[in-house]
């Protein structure tokens, strides 16, 4: 699976604080941000500071930050006043368009959602 160091990594840099982002939330472990190119009203990508390719592989390093991306990832909910419609999507591999290689939660609300439900 592709990989990115943290150098060169496009989430390092924005949770460094050294890419501007329009951030919503942070933690210990973990930031929130808007996604540049918004599919829903509410969308809001949540990150571990911690840099791992998927969720996946973050699970594997740490019970902690993978706990603490999903609490975020709720209590951003919460604060956009949508916590009771959303989805927490995570994409892992290219052909299942994952596009940054650094793990991340979608937080997408705000919509009706009856397109392209797979579950
Ligand atoms: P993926 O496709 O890997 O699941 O999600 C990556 C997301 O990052 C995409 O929805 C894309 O719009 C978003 N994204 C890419 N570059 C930037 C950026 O520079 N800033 C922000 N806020 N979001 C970005
Ligand atoms: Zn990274």
């Amino acid at each position: 699976m592709t990989s990115q160091t943290p150098g060169d990594c496009l989430f390092c840099k924005i949770a460094a604080g050294d890419i501007p982002s329009d951030r919503v939330a942070e933690s210990e472990r973990s930031i929130a941000f808007r996604d540049i190119r918004p599919a829903a009203p509410v969308h809001v990508l949540v990150v571990p500071r911690r840099h791992e390719p998927t969720v996946g592989a973050l699970a594997t390093a740490s019970d902690e930050d993978l706990a603490d991306v999903f609490r975020l990832a709720a209590q951003v909910a919460d604060q956009e006043g949508v916590a009771d419609a959303y989805r927490m999507v995570v994409n892992t591999g290219s052909e299942a368009g994952q596009t940054i290689f650094h793990a991340h939660v979608h937080v997408l609300a705000g919509t009706a959602f009856t397109e392209r439900k797979m579950v």
